[in-house]
């Protein structure tokens, strides 16, 4: 790690960098994850680094959706597994889904190295890919997936993806929820629920929101109030706004 003094202005921002630096040395992350960590961090920039009440509307409307699921299913990638993986854990045990590893670059043993450290920070199992259960509409790796997981979802939950995946997802039928800085991504734009926030801030939220949820009329009331397109409208207001410097 660099010796970032904690009263530089961006502290925060620079750790998560070496956070992110540190999952590629450890060959969790791809080296291409790193430019996905740069856009993201331009958009954090816009969005003045920090949880916005668009994010929150979003985050109370995946905590409904995902407690709703029947077999909610959390997606782990090279990124998100380097940057929060007490967190992606937490969310497993509130929701009782399992967290499965699906990763676009597979160098070396890098879907074996995340599982391995998954397991060493708590989690009690992790799915990996599987050549018997594949994804419709998609050519790449990431079509691989496993039977119990991912490809039974009714609703999964996918950090930071490609805009490939999310629509090949949506289109077998499933709800994804996706946090994602960008509102203008592909996946903003076709997930059933994005949080336009920093996965590291939004994780321990929605575990929150989760666990505060009374009851299933509760969410079917939130979810049905809810509108992706309104609050990916309200983020980019936001965007545009910080520009003008309000
Ligand atoms: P799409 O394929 O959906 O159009 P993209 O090709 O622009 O998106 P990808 O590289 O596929 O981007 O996915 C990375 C996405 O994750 C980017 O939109 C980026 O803003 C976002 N991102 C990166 N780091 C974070 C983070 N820490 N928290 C939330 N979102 C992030
Ligand atoms: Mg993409």
């Amino acid at each position: 790690m660099s010796d970032v003094p904690k009263t530089h202005p961006r502290y925060l921002s620079l750790t998560l960098r070496d956070t992110i630096v540190a999952g590629v040395e450890q060959g969790i992350t791809s080296i291409h994850g790193l430019i996905a960590h740069g856009r993201g961090e331009a958009f954090d920039y816009l969005i003045g680094e920090a949880t916005q009440p668009f994010a929150i509307e979003a985050i109370h409307a995946a905590a409904a959706m995902l407690c709703l699921a029947e077999h909610p299913v959390i997606s782990v990638n090279g990124n998100v597994a380097a940057l929060a993986p007490e967190a992606l854990i937490q969310l497993g045990q509130v929701l009782n889904a399992p967290l499965e590893v699906n990763i676009f670059h597979t160098e070396t043993g890098r879907e074996q190295k995340i599982r391995a450290y998954l397991l060493k920070h708590g989690a009690s199992d992790v799915l990996m890919p599987t050549t018997e259960a594949r994804l419709s509409y998609i050519d790449s790796n990431r079509k691989f997936v496993h039977p119990d997981g991912i490809f039974k979802a009714d609703v999964v939950f996918v950090p930071l993806e490609d805009g490939d995946r999310c629509e090949a997802l949506r289109k077998m039928g499933k709800d994804v929820v996706t946090v994602d800085l960008n509102p203008m991504s592909r996946t903003a734009k076709q997930a059933s629920i994005t949080i336009v926030d920093n996965v590291v801030r939004a994780l321990p939220l929605l575990c929150e929101k989760i666990r505060e949820l009374s009851s299933d009329a509760t969410a079917q009331n939130i979810l049905k109030k809810y509108s992706n397109a309104a609050v990916l409208q309200k983020a980019l207001e936001h965007i545009s706004r910080s520009g003008n410097g309000n």
